[in-house]
């Protein structure tokens, strides 16, 4: 049985040791980084950079107490995420975020390059065939993965699994392009963006979001570049009218996950990559998107684990024992719920973690040990 040990977000004390940032330094003592990292050894510290206006992500302090502890048993830490958006323009979303050398103290470096092509194919599985790795996590010997848990319209909810699958790979690759990247996820066949004229209001969002600019209204008319489209989904997602649609099988989707954080961990000797689950700001979306609603179950605390399936697992046990926030997205679902996550998505969200451990990344059982 894995376990997981648990720091939870209620203050008892009013001291440091108390405190989030003097819990996490407690529970790396728990874990014993030194079981997992050597002396002089690079270690990416993988997060999520959020966006500009989703600035509900991993705390910079939670990242800066990562890199002190790994700087604490002389490992080489820096902080890294995959490109979202142009590269130049996603370090500065890091930088708006408070990601920067300065605060966590390591650093801040894009894992697929500045372009987001620089990335190495590696076998996956029946559903995805081989995926486009970022290089620098292809390369890296040894990862910590810093997860902001929420929800999410695609994933239902996004956690370790997600951030390492889908964060752990490029949107394209050089030669074969967003059918090699996390469009490959994203959505089925071609992939060709479906336009609802009848339901467009021609509010615009959708052009505005997109991070490659390959969306243009002419004549009141939807277009786009299709041959450049990353196939992100995110216009889909921002358009208040349901008139765009990126064709998805739910199903496949949340196996394709599991499946490529596989791929993506296939890359690391074993007990090499650590696992932290921070809930906090639990909000309903992905952290990508352009803005951060108000989170819609309380403060749990933090994770941490060896086995992504079993922290995983207990995250979402917590998750489903929490009662909707007042005045969030999840109230308004009303009483009835006790999924939130599924009912704000929708999404069988299960299977990704169902599957992860199908695929042997790890065990549901679980030993909680709370500090
Ligand atoms: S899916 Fe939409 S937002 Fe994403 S790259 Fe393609 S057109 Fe742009
Ligand atoms: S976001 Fe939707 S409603 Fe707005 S312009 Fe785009 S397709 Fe039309």
């Amino acid at each position: 049985m894995s376990k997981v040990y648990f720091a939870s977000a209620r203050i008892k004390k009013w001291k440091y040791a108390d405190s989030m940032p003097g819990k996490l330094e407690r529970l790396f003592k728990e874990v014993n980084l030194s079981t997992y990292f050597e002396k002089d050894e690079w270690v990416a510290v993988k997060t999520h950079f959020g966006s500009e206006g989703a600035h509900r992500i991993v705390r910079p302090v939670f990242l800066r107490k990562v890199v002190d502890a790994l700087k604490g048993i002389d490992a080489k830490p820096f902080v890294t995420d995959t490109v979202r958006i142009k590269g130049l323009a996603y370090l500065e979303v890091a930088n708006q975020n408070g990601i920067n050398h300065l605060s966590v103290g390591a650093p801040v470096v894009l894992a697929d390059g500045l372009y987001g092509n620089d990335n190495i194919m590696v076998k996956a599985g029946e559903i995805i065939g081989e995926i486009a790795v970022a290089s620098l996590i292809y390369d890296v010997p040894a990862m910590v993965v810093c997860s902001h848990i929420k929800g999410h319209i695609q994933a239902g909810y996004a956690g370790a699994i997600k951030n390492v699958a889908m964060g752990g790979i490029s949107s394209s690759h050089r030669h074969c392009g967003w059918k090699c990247g996390r469009g490959a996820m994203h959505t089925i066949g071609e992939g060709k963006l479906i336009w609802d004229e009848e339901k467009c209001e021609l509010c615009l969002q959708c052009e505005e979001i997109c991070p490659l600019e390959v969306i243009k209204f002419e004549n009141e008319q939807f277009t786009y570049r299709e041959a450049d489209c990353w196939r992100c989904g995110r216009c889909a997602r921002v358009c208040p009218e349901g008139a765009l649609t990126l064709p998805g099988d739910d199903e496949r989707f949340m196996k394709a996950l599991a499946e490529t954080a596989k791929a993506v961990l296939s890359t690391f000797k074993p007990n090499k990559v650590i696992y932290i689950n921070f809930l906090t700001e639990i909000q309903p979306e992905c952290d990508c998107m352009p803005a951060a609603d108000v989170p819609v179950i309380q403060d749990q605390g933090i994770l941490i684990s060896d086995d992504i399936v079993a922290i995983e697992q207990a995250a979402i046990d917590m998750l489903l024992k929490a009662k909707p926030l007042p005045q969030s997205a999840a109230s308004e679902l009303g009483e009835k719920t006790d999924n939130i996550l599924y009912d704000l998505s929708k999404k069988p969200y299960l299977i990704q973690i169902e599957e992860a451990g199908r695929l042997g990344l790890g065990s549901r059982q679980y030993e909680l040990i709370e500090i």
